[in-house]
């Protein structure tokens, strides 16, 4: 059936229906005092879904727009930036601060590793001239958690500021962006905050508007003093997505109502459901349990089956759409999301279509056995 699609892929993701109903709602002038009253209830909510006092910019743009305007405010020419790379979303937070004349060293933990913290340490003593620290949260293209705290703990003792790109984690997986001395905090509408693409998220430290302030770098519309001259007012530099905001904030009472330990912690079950149904059904995951990503989970191809092949059979046949492999492991890995607007029972779909794929590429399984693994954990057996 065409209209009965299953999007399991880590962005955009799938919209509840309170969402998009909010979204439809007739169009407001952005300068108007119902604009601006939305806009500082949605900023609330939002620094509290980041934990954070520090201001929280709602800007109209998707998560490279958000990464774009952390380093454009930070990174002047020829500043030292140590990029903590642990797979392609890292390597692109290192090439737009490549792309601002930032001279970067790059440190590359390999895929489906996290990073180690020894390591930073060891950098930030190299080198006690960096500017800026590039971190990311969840890395999607390989389903691995960065220990943010731990990252934040070792920047804090150093001048510079720590850019953390949470695009796909912020909103399921849970971030202290004051207490973990996060400077920046970058993430996007169209992941675990259940929203259509369109919107980001930026949160700025003290740190980093000291740092902001004496940026060379040329900027206009990523320019934070210029959001920052009419944010008192509860006005946007330029007009906003008044739909996508409606839609913010519809999504961010849903996620307050659950309760966001709560939303945590359906987040952390599905995650275990799945890489416990993976790992029945004799597949490998990219990353070990220590540092695996609770918002989605990749998975290696089995040998000689195409993960891609794997995709369009499970697509074609189910309607379940899980994403391919980035980079080097294009065509090798799959990865199934469960963020944002999912459910035990996604993963279950999830999990069925799988082992009925698997099946039908040629792999030997037995069915059900991965659906039964999920259950287990879901009955907490
Ligand atoms: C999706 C994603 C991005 C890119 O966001 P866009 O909205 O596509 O610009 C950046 N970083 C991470 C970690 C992501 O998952």
């Amino acid at each position: 059936m065409q209209d009965k699609q299953y999007l399991m892929i880590p962005g955009p993701t799938p919209v509840p229906p309170t969402v998009t109903a909010a979204i439809s709602m007739p169009i407001i002038g952005h300068r108007t005092e119902n604009f601006a009253q939305m806009h500082e209830q949605i900023v609330k909510k939002v620094q509290k879904v980041f934990q954070t006092k520090n201001d929280v910019f709602v800007i109209t743009n998707t998560g490279t727009g958000a990464l774009e305007t952390a380093i454009a405010n930070t990174v002047s020419p020829g500043d030292k930036v140590l990029s903590l790379i642990t797979g392609n979303f890292g390597e692109r937070f290192a090439n737009i601060a490549k792309a601002y004349n930032g001279e970067v060293i790059e440190v590359n933990f390999g895929y489906g590793n996290d990073v180690d913290l020894n390591v930073v340490k060891e950098k930030l003593a190299e080198h006690p001239d960096v500017k800026v620290v590039l971190a990311t949260q969840n890395e999607t293209s390989t389903g691995v958690c960065n220990d943010i705290e731990g990252i934040g703990a070792l920047v804090a003792k150093t001048p510079a500021v720590l850019l953390v790109d949470g695009v796909s984690g912020v909103g399921g997986i849970e971030i202290k962006v004051d207490e973990w001395g996060v400077d920046m905090l970058c993430t996007a509408s169209q992941k675990a905050f259940m929203l259509p693409p369109g919107l980001a998220m930026v949160s700025v430290s003290d740190k980093a508007w000291e740092v902001s302030k004496k940026n060379k770098s040329p900027r206009f519309y990523f320019s934070l003093p210029a959001f920052k001259k009419v944010y008192d007012k509860w006005n946007t530099a330029y007009t906003p997505s008044v739909s996508l905001f409606y839609g913010l904030d519809a999504s961010l009472d849903m996620m307050l109502a659950e309760g966001m330990d709560n939303v945590y912690k359906r987040h952390a079950i599905l995650a275990r459901a799945t890489r416990a149904a993976v790992k029945a059904l004799g597949l490998k995951l990219l990353a070990e349990d220590r540092c695996a990503s609770n918002v989605l989970t990749a998975v290696w191809g089995p040998e000689n089956i195409g993960a891609d092949d794997l995709r369009k059979i499970i697509k074609k046949n189910y309607g379940v759409t899980f994403a391919g492999g980035q980079g080097p492991i294009k065509g090798k890995a799959f990865r199934i999301a469960h963020m944002g607007f999912c459910d035990k029972m996604d993963v279950i779909i999830a999990v069925s279509a799988l082992e009925m794929g698997l099946a039908q590429a040629g792999y030997p399984v037995e069915m059900g056995v991965g659906v039964k693994a999920a259950q287990e954990v879901f009955l907490g057996r």
